[in-house]
Order: C-alpha cells, then structure tokens, then sequence
C-alpha cells in the first residue's frame, strides 16, 4: 500500500521529464526506456492476477501500465493467460505498440489498444482490455450500462460503446491495428471505461489500483444492473451528481482494497 501511495507523484514528475526523451524511429526498433521500478512490475504483474481472481480475464484480455521513466513507452506482458503473467513476461513498447526488446517473444495481437490509448490520454497510466463477461450485454443491447450502487459510482460519467463497423466495416472485431485502436480511443473519449460490442471493454486509469478497480466494478455493476432488471419493475440509478459526490471516496479508499487483492493474487503466485 505504501508502495503504491508514494509512487504517485514520482510518476507525475517522471512523466514530465520523459516528454523530453525522442521518440522512436518509425518502424524500426524503438530504444529501451530502461528498467522500471521492480515495485512497479510487481503490482502489474499482481494486476494480471487480481484480474484472473476476479472473472475480469480469463485466458484473454491484457493489462499495461506507462512506463514511468518515459511516457511514450509502455509495459505489457508477452502473449500469455493473465493468470501465468511473471515478472520476466514483461515486455516494453512504445506508443506505436512496437517492441523495445522483443527477443522472439509472441505478443498480443490487440497491444494497440493500449498504445493507441496512452497517445490520446496522457493523464491515464494503466489500461485494461478485458471480456468481462456480464458487460457484454450492455455492448450489444439498447439498454446502457448505468451506475447501480456507489462502488460503481464512475459509470455516472457516461460508457460509450465502440462501434468497430463504424470505424472499419466487417472485421474479426479484433483491435489489430493502430487505426482501430485510433478508433476505440476515440470512442472513449475523456471517459474510464467503454464497451466494445459483440467483444468486450477496456477501463483506464491515472494508476494500476484505478484502472483494476474500474475493470472490476464494470463487471460487478452489468451483474447488478441485470439483476435489478429482472426484478421487473423500474430501475432507480445511481444519480450523476450523486456520482459526482462519491467519486472522491474512491480515490481516498482504493489503496484498502487494493491492498487486499494484492495479497491474495501473489500469495498464491
Ligand atoms: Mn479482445
């Protein structure tokens, strides 16, 4: 937790310096950003867990966090289910989501979701690309994903729901390039979580904990929000300026269960 609480500002101030560092050759090898604080591997590998732990991934789906010594790199596992991700999967990219150190390792094919994000969103530093599987619904139905109770009070800021025909026709619905990733961060706008129809979601966050409890809550929130439906009589939401007013408790108690899902996701690494 202390980790955690300290990093925050270290980040803000590296991310500033690191706008100063070139940027990579396009299309050749982008130069390595360096090793990152061996903390922070830490809890993105525990993200990966964590996400496992709670239904978010299974064998799909991805976790990244920016590199905090230059904010046009980002670090994100070799392709591998979330739940086997060590600190030695780690791989660095830069915003074009090519590989700084790539050594034959198989990467994920989707990774431009990520890089596409960071470039059009410097205040996030961590992205989760999920199935979660009670959101899915809420890409494909007219009913929009709305906050049910206060954990998930972020929702209140609207959830967009990408449209990758609108983008690119008839597609394997894969985010495989950097145009449909463009296209998906564009969807997302200022927001913290859109939909991806027929798919899944992506959830971003200004740090791992934010991101990781916004891919959790979405997924707990479209389990409620459909059982609140099927009650069958009228749903009464979560207000958007009662959201207004909760969002601030997240942000003054997420190191509580962060902290809890930490230690349960390594001690049984
Ligand atoms: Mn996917």
């Amino acid at each position: 937790m202390a980790t955690f609480l300290h990093r925050a500002p270290s980040i803000l101030l590296n991310t500033v310096r690191a706008s100063m560092a070139p940027d990579s050759p396009a299309g050749g090898t982008p130069a390595s950003a360096g090793p990152a604080d061996p903390d922070l591997i830490e809890d993105l590998v525990a993200a990966n867990r964590i996400l496992a732990d709670q239904g978010v991934l299974d064998g799909y789906g991805h976790v990244s966090v920016r590199h905090p010594g230059n904010s046009g790199r980002y670090l994100l596992s070799r392709s591998l289910a979330p739940e086997l991700v060590t600190a030695g999967d780690i791989m660095e990219f830069d915003l074009d989501s090519n590989p700084a150190d790539q050594r034959g390792r198989t990467m994920y094919l989707e990774r431009f979701i990520h890089g596409e994000i960071y470039k059009a969103r410097p205040d996030v530093n961590a992205v989760v690309h999920s199935h979660s599987p009670a959101v899915v619904p809420f890409g494909v139905s007219s009913v929009a994903l709305k906050p049910i109770y206060h954990m998930s009070a972020f929702l209140h800021r609207g959830v967009p729901v990408f449209e990758i025909r609108e983008a690119a026709g008839m597609t394997d619905l894969l985010v495989r390039d950097p145009q449909l990733g463009r296209a998906l961060a564009r969807s997302l706008g200022d927001k913290p979580v859109a939909l991806m129809r027929g798919h899944g979601n992506v959830t971003v966050g200004s740090g791992i904990p934010f991101a990781v409890y916004y891919a959790i809550y979405t997924e707990v929130n479209a389990r409620l929000q459909l059982q609140a439906i099927s009650l069958g009589g009228s749903v009464n939401f979560i207000a958007p300026e009662e959201g207004k007013l909760y969002e601030p408790n997240i942000a003054g108690t997420i190191a509580r269960p962060w902290e809890l899902w930490k230690k349960k996701a390594l001690r049984r690494a």
